[in-house]
This record gives C-alpha cells, sequence and structure tokens, in this order.
C-alpha cells in the first residue's frame, strides 16, 4: 500500500487527507494529523472519498474517453484524442474569426486547481483575447471579495482559523458552519469547552444547528441583514461602544455612516428583522465589548442581490468597534469551495487579473501582458456568470468552454441557462463525471483528472495553499485539466500566432504553471514570491502573504493598523437597508431559500457516488415551519408542487419549525432525482433552480439564490 498526502476536494476548509492507494486504486483515506486545518479529523465527506473512486465508479460514472456529438440530442460517440483537441482548436479559431474574440465564453470552477486556473486564463485573455471567463465561484464567494476591496483594499481575509480558539465572541452570520464547514465546526465547538466564557451569537433565519450551538440565536427575517448590522451600530455610536481612537487613526467615511444609522435605531431594525429589541442590543454589545469579537460569514450574506453592502455593512461593525487586526478578532469570510480562493488569486474571473490586479486598470493589463509575453491584454469587461449565459441565450457568445461544473443544474433560472446552452453552437464540457445534466448539452466531452490523480495546489479560506498530489494515473484516458488546456492552446496557437517563435503554453509540469502565477504575485498584497513547491512539499500548507525572505506566511493581517488602501485607511461604506431583489405578493407569499445538507456536496456529481452519504438524507423535500403547513391543510410527508415565477417542483413536504413562518428551505444538492418539475412554457426541469432567480448584486454580480418568491400548493393524485 502507498500512502499520498493531498487535500480534500470538498469544501473551503481545506482539510489535509492522506491518500491509501494499491496500483492504480484508491483503497482509502484519512485525516492528515499534521494539516493545520484539521489535524487529522475528516467530516462524513472527506472520510468517505476514497468511495467516490471505487472500480464501479469508475466505470459507471467516469468519463473515460473523448466523446462527440454529431447532432444535438443524439447519443455521443467516441473519438481520439487528438481528434478533439484538433477540433477544439478549430471551432474556437473560426468563431473567433467570424464573430470576434468576445463571442467566445469559459465557464470554470472552483474545484479546479491554481495551476488549471492559470492555464485557463492565459488562454482566454493572451490567447483567444477576450475578458469572457468566470467561475461558478461567482456563485459563492464574489460578495466577499468586493466586501473587502471596498472596505479594505484588498481581497485578503484578515484572520486565520486560530483566531476561532482565541475569540470571545463568535459572530457568526449566514453560514452553517456544522453542515457546510463541518471540520470548522469541530473547532468552535472545542473552542468553546476549552473559553467557557466566550460567547456564540449566530444571525440566520433558520434555527440550524450552529444556531443551536449560540447563546443567542437572532433568527432575523430573509434579507434583513443590513437592517440588523445597520441597527447594531446604532446602538454602538448610541452607547458609546466604538473605538473612537482607532476610527480616527485607521479609517475614513466613518462620519457618512454615522449619519445613515441615525434613522437605523434598535427598535426600527428589531422590527424590521422580526427579532426583540433587546436581542439586537445584547448582539451590539457583545460584539463591541468582547475583548476579541470574530465574525464568520458565507453564502447567506454573499448569495443575494445585496450581497456587497451585507458584507461591508458587517465589516463597519468591526472597524467601528476596533474589533479588527488582533488575536481573535477580524470578519472571516467562509470560503465555500476548494480552490474558490486560488481562482481568486489566479484572476480566474471576468472582474479580476493574475496576483488580485484589476481588469479595468490599464497599468495592470500592462503589467500582466509584459508577464505573459504579449503585447496586450483584452479592454472590454469580461461577462460574470450569470451574463455569460443571458449572452448566450441572446447568441451574443457562440462557443463555450465549460470546464468541472454543471451549469445546467447550479446555475439560478435553469431553464435560461438551458436554452443559452442549447443555443450555442459549440459546447466543449471538461469534465471527470459523465453524467451530468450539462453533458446532455455538450458537443464535445473531454474526460478530466479529478482529486487524488492530479498534482497542483489549493487555497482555503485562511489563504493557506496546500498541495494537491496524484495518488494514483486518471482513469481511461482523462488528462489532467491543465494539461488539456494547454495541449489546446498550442494547436490553437498555430492558428492565431502562426509563426510565433515561443508557445505560450510550453508547460510540462503543474509547477511550471505555478512559476508562472507566482510571479504575478510578486510585490502585491498576496505575495508568494518567497514559496515554492520544494518549500510546501518540506514544510507543509503555508499562508500567503509570504514574500521572497519571509521565513512564513502570515497568520493575520492589518495588525499595524495600515489596511490595503492608497493611504492605508479602512473605509466604512454607508448602505442602507433595501428590499430583496424579487417581493414575495399574495400569488407567491413564501420566501424560498436554497442551503447545504451536511453529507453532500453541491450538484453531487462526487458525493452522489457513495450511497453512505444519503444515509441521513435519502431524497430532497421542501421543508416549512408546521404552522404554515396547518394554515394551507398540508401533512408533513405529502407531495406538493412548489412554484415560482420561473418554474415548479413537484416534491415531498417536511415539517420544520427550525424554518421561520411564511419561509420555506429546499436543499441544493438534488437536479434529475426530483420526482418531476417544469418551466413556466412546460419544459421539463430538475431541481432547486428551476425556482430560483438570477437577479445579482451590482458590485459583486453574484445572483440572490437566497430569496425566491414562492407558493405551495397540495397536489391532487389521480
Ligand atoms: Fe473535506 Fe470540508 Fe469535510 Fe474538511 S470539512 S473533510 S475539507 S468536506
Amino acid at each position: 500500500m502507498r500512502e499520498t498526502r493531498s487535500t480534500c476536494p470538498y469544501c473551503g476548509v481545506g482539510c489535509g487527507v492522506i491518500i491509501e492507494s494499491e496500483g492504480a486504486q484508491i483503497t482509502g483515506v484519512r485525516g492528515d494529523p499534521e494539516h493545520p486545518a484539521n489535524f487529522g479529523r475528516l467530516c462524513s465527506k472527506g472520510s468517505t472519498l476514497h468511495l467516490s473512486a471505487t472500480p464501479v465508479v469508475l466505470q459507471t460514472r467516469r468519463l473515460l474517453q473523448p466523446l462527440q456529438r454529431l447532432e444535438r440530442g443524439a447519443a455521443p460517440q467516441p473519438l481520439a484524442w487528438d481528434a478533439a483537441a484538433e477540433q477544439v482548436a478549430e471551432r474556437l479559431a473560426a468563431v473567433r474569426a467570424a464573430h470576434g474574440p468576445d463571442a467566445i465564453g469559459f465557464y470554470i470552477s472552483g474545484q479546479l486547481l491554481t495551476e488549471d486556473y492559470h492555464a485557463f486564463n492565459k488562454l482566454a485573455r493572451a490567447l483567444v483575447g477576450t475578458n469572457n471567463i468566470d467561475s461558478n465561484s461567482r456563485l459563492c464567494m464574489s460578495s466577499a471579495v468586493s466586501g473587502y476591496k471596498q472596505a479594505l483594499g484588498a481581497d485578503a481575509p484578515p484572520a486565520s482559523y486560530q483566531d476561532i480558539e482565541q475569540a470571545d465572541c463568535l459572530f457568526i452570520a449566514g453560514a452553517n458552519p456544522a453542515w457546510a464547514h463541518p471540520i470548522l465546526f469541530r473547532r468552535i465547538e472545542a473552542a468553546r469547552e476549552a473559553r467557557p466564557h466566550s460567547k456564540i451569537i449566530v444571525v440566520d433565519p433558520r434555527r440550524t444547528e450552529t444556531a443551536e450551538l449560540a447563546d443567542l440565536h437572532l433568527q432575523i427575517l430573509p434579507g434583513t441583514d443590513i437592517a440588523l448590522f445597520n441597527g447594531m451600530l446604532h446602538a454602538c455610536v448610541w452607547e458609546g461602544w466604538i473605538a473612537a481612537d482607532f476610527i480616527a487613526q485607521h479609517t475614513e467615511g466613518f462620519d457618512a455612516l454615522k449619519a445613515l444609522v441615525r434613522s437605523s435605531t434598535p427598535a426600527w431594525a428589531a422590527k424590521t428583522c422580526g427579532i426583540k429589541e433587546e436581542q439586537l442590543l445584547e448582539a451590539a454589545r457583545l460584539f463591541a465589548a468582547s475583548p476579541a469579537t470574530l465574525s464568520l460569514y458565507c453564502m447567506g450574506l454573499n448569495q443575494s442581490s445585496r450581497g456587497t453592502a451585507k458584507n461591508t455593512a458587517l465589516i463597519n461593525l468591526h472597524l467601528a468597534t476596533g474589533q479588527i487586526g488582533r488575536a481573535g478578532a477580524g470578519p472571516f469570510s467562509l470560503t465555500g469551495q476548494p480552490n474558490a480562493m486560488g481562482g481568486r488569486e489566479a484572476g480566474g474571473m471576468a472582474t479580476l487579473l493574475p496576483g488580485h490586479r484589476d481588469p479595468a486598470s490599464a497599468a495592470d493589463r500592462a503589467e500582466i501582458a509584459r508577464l505573459w509575453g504579449v503585447e496586450a491584454l483584452p479592454e472590454t469587461p469580461g461577462k460574470t456568470a450569470v451574463e455569460l449565459f443571458e449572452a448566450a441565450a441572446r447568441g451574443e457568445i457562440k462557443a463555450l468552454w465549460i470546464a468541472c461544473t454543471n451549469p445546467a443544474q447550479s446555475m439560478p433560472e435553469q431553464a435560461l441557462v438551458r436554452a443559452a446552452l442549447a443555443a450555442c453552437e459549440f459546447v466543449v464540457l471538461q469534465e471527470a463525471f459523465a453524467d451530468t445534466a450539462t453533458a446532455a448539452y455538450a458537443d464535445l466531452l473531454l474526460p478530466a483528472a479529478t482529486w487524488g490523480e492530479k498534482d497542483g495546489t489549493v487555497t482555503n479560506s485562511e489563504r493557506r495553499i496546500s498541495r494537491v498530489r496524484a495518488a494514483v494515473p486518471p482513469p481511461g484516458q482523462a488528462r489532467a485539466d491543465w494539461a488539456i488546456v494547454s495541449d489546446i492552446a498550442r494547436r490553437l496557437e498555430q492558428r492565431l500566432r502562426p509563426g510565433a517563435a515561443t508557445s505560450l503554453f510550453a508547460f510540462d509540469t503543474p509547477e511550471q504553471l505555478w512559476l508562472e502565477h507566482r510571479e504575478a504575485t510578486r510585490g502585491r498584497d498576496l505575495d508568494i514570491s518567497g514559496l515554492s513547491w520544494a518549500l510546501l512539499d518540506a514544510q507543509g500548507p503555508q499562508q500567503w502573504p509570504y514574500p521572497e525572505g519571509a521565513g512564513a506566511g502570515r497568520q493575520r493581517l492589518y495588525e499595524d493598523g495600515r489596511f490595503a488602501t492608497a493611504n492605508g485607511r479602512a473605509r466604512f461604506v454607508a448602505k442602507p437597508h433595501g428590499p430583496a431583489a424579487e417581493g414575495c405578493d399574495a400569488r407567491h407569499p413564501l420566501t424560498l431559500s436554497t442551503g447545504r445538507m451536511r453529507d453532500q456536496w453541491h450538484g453531487m456529481s462526487r458525493s452522489g457516488t457513495v450511497d453512505r452519504l444519503f444515509e441521513s438524507e435519502p431524497q430532497p423535500a421542501l421543508r416549512m415551519n408546521p404552522q404554515d403547513l396547518l394554515r394551507r391543510h398540508l401533512k408533513s410527508g405529502e407531495l406538493v408542487r412548489v412554484r415560482s415565477r420561473r418554474g415548479e417542483l413537484l416534491l415531498p413536504l417536511q415539517a420544520d419549525d427550525a424554518v421561520g413562518p411564511a419561509q420555506a428551505w429546499l436543499p441544493m444538492h438534488w437536479g434529475d432525482e426530483f420526482i418531476g418539475g417544469r418551466d413556466a412554457r412546460g419544459v421539463p426541469l430538475r431541481g432547486v433552480n428551476a425556482l430560483t432567480q438570477p437577479r445579482f448584486c451590482p458590485d459583486s454580480r453574484q445572483p440572490e439564490l437566497k430569496y425566491s418568491a414562492v407558493r405551495v400548493e397540495p397536489v391532487q393524485l389521480p
């Protein structure tokens, strides 16, 4: 038996794993006791990883060779790798020649490794010449990115997991780590035991397992987070709980914010949020007066049409009370995906460039063009996730290359996304798993290696870069993502840069891509010029920044009170409470929120291959408050039709008093397993995103997956 140290491919906690293998078969997995994220522990998903790589799964669920669909709807036929790669290069070159570079789009994934991100980003921007590259991380963390940038000057989570153990007050808002970040939750529980005086406040419309651990659960109405944070700030100002010296020395914009929150009285805010005024005042007092307050937040704030404002309203509280830049204090966004952070660092999104640069900045574009050895990078703004599919539906995007994600299931307003895929002239899907909903729309399927089969790096929520290592070779003809991209890019180069002396994609190993990525960080806030793969191999995972000569990464940012803005001062961002993008009315009186279950991951491409992970939740159910069931003469277990303005689903109902009145909650994971569903025109659809809506935050462009108006009706069975 061989042992290989690697990293779990599920959530952003980034736990270290030791893969056990025999020959070409992964036989087991256990937690890496030396990894500083998990110290040997794994959750239900991580500890069953090997079961997603059994011979049966490899033979029945994996894409093992390139496949070509000669016409839409037909069964895909095998084709040789060489022919498949030539075909992609030929079709992309043809679309570019006929319609320009912006007729091509790339939709990639926070599951990809940093090296894969780098390859795709360079292909899109330096060779194709488009900024139309975005990632499913848009659905995950982009509001946290824009919140950090607006308030603190850089997309850099200031805290570390160790701060959980040093916090006197944990303020958990819009996050359910008990299910979504289970190993971090174990650390929260252990910290609570070790420091019995510490307090936990949870802000969540649902009484989650995390909320059950809290001293104070603020069960706010959906979409009222800004009212809560502004009301708490009003209380802090009124009661004198603010850190006046810190505000004067290290921030700007407080007067405008103070004027804004003058009308956000605790009484008004509590009423708006549907909680008691005493609860809001107690939360404000604990937040401000605790020696160290750490906020943990995630999709509840991010997946909103006001996502950035929700993030900055919470950061305002930290700045006003001086709860930042100290042990156990600071705003700390929890990353959803295993390498959403690495994708941000590599700039593999429409609104980013490598090294936290900005594609709207001519100077930033010029720096990356010089590093990559091309004349210039494209200037036209790229389309973000929702915009990309809207443009495809309008016929503006003709060719779409999708990697390691399943937008036909996971994007909001599923009907529009499926129409967009159908409208594209050429859809390439680079995937490890053969039977995703998106695969049905692909003209060409390219088999990709996945966890346990490829090398590279990922960055977790606390800025820690870990190595990912291959324990076994990829099955069949599957290849590493960076290698697929580099091969096709070299073929495209022959068409777009004939006679070029050297290739932009002369990569033989993923480490070469990483070294190029590393150069783009030099001198930036995320500088990793002092790191190497050899150092990561010898000393284990490291946090950034880690500049040359540093000797160690930095555990905590802004300890000197100097922020990443031009003048070093953090910025208060004054934004009022406002309504969600889609309102309820008499026809759609319930607010639907979506979220994760403990034992499943995203669209279940991988976790759905493991029978054991269905034991706690065998099928999806719509959860509603028992009072709402009574009022509608509905019973737990019966089949209901849930309708939004975009589509409908049939599924069982489950009474759950953890869900607030006039609300409904649905897990995000299931797709084709739903009993039935269709869009407003009767086209069959599956999964929660038949119902959700695509309106997004104007700053982060992250769609509002946590708030859709729906109604629920009984189903008359024949
Ligand atoms: Fe994997 Fe996240 Fe579980 Fe850790 S907490 S084992 S990273 S799924």
